[in-house]
């Protein structure tokens, strides 16, 4: 496209995509050292089920803060991660301290809560997968049954017979598994028959526009409807207004994810949040 303007739109096209290579070279150096810097940490977004109104878990999203060059989201970075490799040792950090999180929060009394973590492409088709999750659960003595283990239609599609024994595997070891961004892939359906989740989990597009767009409000409920035949949860996620979480509830999504019940919590905060939260239900009540 720059060619055709002439020679100077052409070079400054250059220089635009070389501004974006050395970018990428400061954050895959940086995120060589950011394991080891300490400067990773999670945030922990509540997941409420819609019709007893009461929080049931948190997902683990990642974040990197760096000395100099601040917070970078998950969207630049990860992907670099995945395509160094960096994915592996972070993945296994997550993990870990997602499932020690969990226990943190039994301590505090507050049992049967899920963890659920987002696993990569390249981290499920590690061969030792199942034997490193099994590792981590014995190490930090959660239920199996309390981690979820979030993957996209795309890790799936890669690979439909290794996934499906992958999952198979998994379901012995009784963690939960959920298909993230559900809807976003290009993916069959057919696909869904044979493998053995628990959850989708509606992409935030199709909620964003939900309450305005009759095609969205309509996915939704043909989504939920075809997930429950399936013995499917359905989370829905980014859900921001009250608006679309009554047009959620109408379409009998089970779980809620979103700014509007609350964002990301750091770690420290998530205590407070939920004896707050069980005040709340307790007043109601
Ligand atoms: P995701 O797994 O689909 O996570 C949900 C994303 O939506 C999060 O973005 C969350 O902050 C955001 N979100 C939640 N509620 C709302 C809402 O109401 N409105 C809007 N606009 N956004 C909402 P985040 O934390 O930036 O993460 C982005 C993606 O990065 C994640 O999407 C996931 O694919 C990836 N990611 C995050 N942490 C990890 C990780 O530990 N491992 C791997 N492999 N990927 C991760
Ligand atoms: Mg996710
Ligand atoms: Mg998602
Ligand atoms: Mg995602």
């Amino acid at each position: 496209r720059a060619k055709k303007k002439g020679r100077n739109q052409y070079e400054k096209a250059n220089v635009e995509v070389n501004a974006g290579c050395f970018e990428r070279l400061i954050i895959e150096n940086n995120l060589r050292k950011a394991l080891e810097k300490n400067e990773l940490s999670l945030n922990f977004q509540p997941q409420l089920d819609i019709r007893k109104e009461k929080v049931i878990g948190f997902e683990a999203l990642l974040r990197w803060n760096h000395p100099d060059l601040g917070n970078i989201p998950p969207s630049d970075f990860i992907p670099i991660a995945e395509e160094t490799g960096l994915i592996l040792p972070i993945g296994d950090w997550v993990l870990k301290n997602a499932c020690l999180k969990l226990k943190e929060w039994e301590k505090a009394g507050f049992y049967s809560l899920r963890i659920a973590v987002n696993l990569s492409a390249q981290q499920f088709l590690q061969k030792n997968m199942v034997e490193k999750i099994k590792a981590i659960i014995k190490e930090t003595s959660i239920e199996p049954e309390c981690l979820e283990l979030e993957i996209t239609e795309g890790v799936v599609i890669h690979d439909i017979d290794s996934a499906i024994s992958v999952l198979q595997q998994l379901k012995e070891v009784g963690v939960q598994i959920s298909i993230d961004d559900f809807g976003t892939g290009y993916s069959s359906l057919n696909y869904l028959k044979e493998l053995p989740v628990n959850t989708l989990k509606i992409d935030r597009s199709f909620i964003f526009d939900i309450d305005t767009n009759p095609s969205s409000k309509a996915l939704t409920a043909a989504i939920t409807t075809m997930a429950h035949d399936l013995k499917l949860n359905v989370v829905a996620e980014g859900v921001e207004t009250y608006k679309q979480l009554s047009y959620v509830k109408k379409s009998s999504c089970d779980v809620i994810q979103g700014y509007y019940f609350s964002r990301p919590l750091p770690s420290d905060h998530v205590v407070n949040f939920l004896i707050n939260t069980r005040q709340a239900v307790q007043k109601d009540a």
